[in-house]
């Protein structure tokens, strides 16, 4: 039986309310895989997302003060909406953002997995009592909710992305102002519909879609109230953020690029390396800032590796993401098909030999074939920059210190992963790594339960895990007198 979807809304969600800017404002949500205009969203500026952060102002001390309990039971409701309504909520984010539909019912369900980690560990915010030098007092330590967050996230993963924020902020007792991407702001309105219909009290949680990002960045990292700020998106606009976080001194999260390397040793098991691999890299058509970046592959295997990955990649089935079977969408824009082209055409120029793809896709104008390049060396651009495209170039190299320096060498620290069966050397290799992640003949290393971030250029602060409650909580030190007689 055909079942009508649901309508999710497109006005900004504020102290409880759905609302059109105040100007009337709207902006045209578009479907990547055909450009067809599927929504028209109200465009917030400064002066919305001020009303929005006066909101969570006002909301915050009555959430702080709930016992854990009570908001846990609200998250877990949250993530029960999201679970009963993960087709619906599938087909939205398959819609504005082009990945598979399989992948875009995973996301959901990822996303909801914060709420259900993060209601449990709401619970858990444990402080200490520490004893004194002096008999007449105790240290006392607890741990408050920072206050009013902000969230700027990207459209390459709409829905988790968010999720991961505000499941561990509205655990910690703080609420949030949230800015979805211009692209991708449907996802976020749809998840704060099953926040009001959860019961989250008005003014925990607001959305502000905007095509302004910098009008509304400018509000969110200026004003005083705002006290944390957690970003997800490029290195440029984070170190942007932080500048302009500076003056109000703010407490702030970043998770930004990445420039993953995956190593295959020449003692790796090659079908687990070249299926994580498959995995690491054609995933939400390589737009992940956790996708292999550059695989670094033994010179004694590469031959062999670049056989299988090839036949593998010719396998994929490329299509608009509601098509089932699909398995690489489109890109998110014409910004990011140029990239993929420039770094394709500039590494070719350099030398590298395309095994497989190199050219556009004829599923639709920001279709890009999955690609292979062989012979790269890791001075090309296409080695040195995020590609954010289904391209996997392949760089040769010959001895285990080669390959930790070649990993290392790039400003950014997000995830790594590399394939070997040698125990003393999966030891020696993860912990030489300069990332923040690890992946030890794992081609995806992202769980609720697992502490998500990246060191170096790659950002500050961890999501996801004990230690994720961590960014949205202050240590108050109480020292308590007065005890001998
Ligand atoms: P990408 O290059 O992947 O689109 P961005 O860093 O540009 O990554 O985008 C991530 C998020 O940052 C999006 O929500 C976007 O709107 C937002 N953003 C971009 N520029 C600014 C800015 N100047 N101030 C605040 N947010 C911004």
């Amino acid at each position: 039986m055909n079942r009508r979807a649901r309508s999710y809304p497109t006005d900004a969600f504020v102290d409880g309310e759905w609302i059109a800017s105040a100007t009337g404002r709207r902006f045209e949500v578009s479907n990547p895989a055909t450009g067809k205009v599927i929504a028209s969203v109200a465009d917030c500026g400064a002066d919305e997302t001020r009303a929005a952060i006066e909101a969570a102002e006002k909301a915050r001390y009555a959430w702080a003060a709930r016992p854990a309990g009570e908001r846990s039971k609200l998250l877990e409701r949250w993530r029960d909406l999201l679970i009963q309504q993960s087709d619906d909520l599938a087909a939205l984010l398959t819609a504005e953002m082009g990945k598979p539909l399989a992948e875009a019912k995973g996301e959901v369900l990822y996303g909801a997995s914060y709420l259900d980690w993060f209601a449990a560990e709401a619970k858990r915010i444990y402080g200490d009592i520490i004893p004194s030098a002096s008999p007449n007092n105790r240290i006392v330590v607890i741990k408050q909710p920072v206050g009013v967050c902000a969230a700027i996230t990207p459209w390459n993963f709409p829905n988790a992305m968010l999720m991961r924020k505000v499941a561990a902020a509205l655990a910690a007792g703080c609420t949030m102002v949230a800015k979805p991407a211009e692209d991708t702001p449907l996802s976020a309105l749809a998840a704060a519909a099953c926040a009001e219909e959860a019961g989250i009290p008005a003014g925990v949680f607001n959305v502000v879609p905007t095509s302004r990002a910098a009008e509304v960045g400018g509000e969110l990292t200026s004003n005083p109230l705002i006290r944390k700020i957690s970003f997800t998106g490029s290195t440029e606009v984070g170190k942007l953020l932080l500048r302009q976080s500076a003056d109000t001194v703010k407490k702030v999260s970043m998770e930004l690029g990445g420039n993953a390397p995956f190593i295959i040793f020449e003692d790796a098991d090659l079908d687990a390396a070249i299926n994580g691999l498959m995995v690491s890299k054609y995933r939400n058509a390589g737009q992940t800032c956790v996708c292999a970046n550059r695989i670094i592959v033994h010179n004694s295997v590469m031959d062999e590796v670049a056989l299988r990955f090839r036949e593998q990649v010719a396998g994929l089935r490329v299509g608009p993401g509601d098509l089932p079977g699909s398995e690489v969408g489109p890109l998110i824009n014409e910004e990011a098909l140029a990239k993929t082209k420039r770094l394709v055409t500039t590494a070719i120029e350099a030398g590298a030999e395309i095994l497989i793809g190199g050219r556009c896709h004829d599923a639709g104008p920001l279709f890009y074939a999955p690609t292979i390049l062989k012979s790269v060396s890791a001075d090309m651009d296409v080695a040195r920059e995020e590609i954010f495209g289904p391209v996997a170039p392949l760089i040769g190299f010959q001895s285990e210190e080669e390959a930790i320096g070649v990993a290392d060498e790039t400003p950014f620290g997000l995830a790594a992963y590399f394939y070997t069966k040698d125990l003393g050397r999966a030891w020696r290799v993860a912990e030489a790594l300069d990332y923040g992640m690890v992946g030890v003949n794992e081609g995806i290393v992202s769980s609720a339960a697992a502490p998500f971030g990246g060191v170096k250029q790659s950002g500050m602060g961890r999501e996801g895990s004990r230690y994720g409650l961590d960014d949205y909580l202050e240590i108050k030190y109480m020292l308590m007198g007065g005890l001998t007689i």
